[in-house]
């Protein structure tokens, strides 16, 4: 997609913090952190949201959920952390691209609406 912000950022197009990279999925440092540690988990291939989520591309989000918890590890969330996408307008959704946050580093708000 030429027009998404996270394709580009995939690409190198525009600048991130990166912090994992393999074959499918890309991570890098939220630009507007909300918890000490904020990492973005995506796709590389371009998938709007969870509602883009089917049979064909569903490995990836699979991978996703493999590489969470290296990527917690490593940012050393020892003692837990947050998945959290959003999914639409209501949900705050911002980036048209499917994202998950991953938030730690401290004891987390338990308000979910
Ligand atoms: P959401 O609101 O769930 O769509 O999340 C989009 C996230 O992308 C927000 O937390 C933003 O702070 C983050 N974001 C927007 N632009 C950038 C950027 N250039 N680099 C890193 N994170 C970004
Ligand atoms: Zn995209």
């Amino acid at each position: 997609m030429s027009d998404c912000l996270f394709c580009k950022i995939i690409a190198g197009e525009i600048p991130s913090t990166r912090v994992y990279e393999d074959e499918t999925v890309f991570a890098f440092r939220d630009i507007n952190p909300q918890a000490p540690t904020h990492v973005l988990v995506v796709p590389k291939a371009h998938i709007a949201d969870c509602n883009g989520v089917s049979a064909e591309n569903s490995a990836v989000v699979a991978h996703i959920f493999e590489v969470i918890p290296k990527i917690a590890a490593a940012e050393g969330l020892i003692n837990g952390y947050r998945v959290v996408s959003n999914c639409g307008s209501d949900a705050g959704q911002t980036v048209q691209h499917l994202h998950f946050h991953i938030l730690g580093g401290k004891v987390l708000n338990l308000e979910m609406a």
